[in-house]
């Protein structure tokens, strides 16, 4: 899909701090992070949303959240985590490929500052 952000991310098209990827899935820091090491997780393959991605790419996604969520709890040591995914307009979504979101929670604000995204990038990558 030309028009789409996260296709141009995935095509190398568009500039992404890109954390982890696989064969079928990419995971990037949001650009406008809620909380320091805001990551999104997508298929490669244009799906706009839940009704539509196919459930063995669906179940590969969720797999690399996991792995994702692993990485940011081993090199952030947050407190929580929250997974979100939004569906349609009125319910959130802004970019109409399908997307998970990883936000971690802290008790005490962190150290480093969530819009540093350089430095994050460098912590998750070490
Ligand atoms: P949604 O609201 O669709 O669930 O989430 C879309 C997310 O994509 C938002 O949190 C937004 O900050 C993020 N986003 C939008 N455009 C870009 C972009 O060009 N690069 C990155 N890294 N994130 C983006
Ligand atoms: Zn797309």
């Amino acid at each position: 899909m030309d028009d789409c952000i996260f296709c141009q991310i995935v095509n190398n098209k568009l500039p992404a701090h890109i954390i982890y990827q696989e064969n079928q899935v990419i995971a990037f820091l949001d650009n406008n992070p809620k909380e320091a090491g805001h990551i999104l997780v997508i298929p490669k393959e244009h799906f706009s949303d839940l009704l539509e991605i196919p459930a063995s790419l669906l179940a590969t996604t969720i797999k690399a959240v996991q792995k994702v969520a692993q990485i940011i709890n081993q090199k952030l040591s947050p407190d929580g985590l929250n997974i979100c995914q939004n569906n349609g307009l009125l319910a959130g979504q802004t970019i109409n490929h399908f997307h998970f979101h990883i936000i971690p929670c802290y008790q005490k604000k962190p150290a480093i500052n969530k819009e540093d995204l350089q430095t994050i990038v460098k912590i998750l990558k070490k």
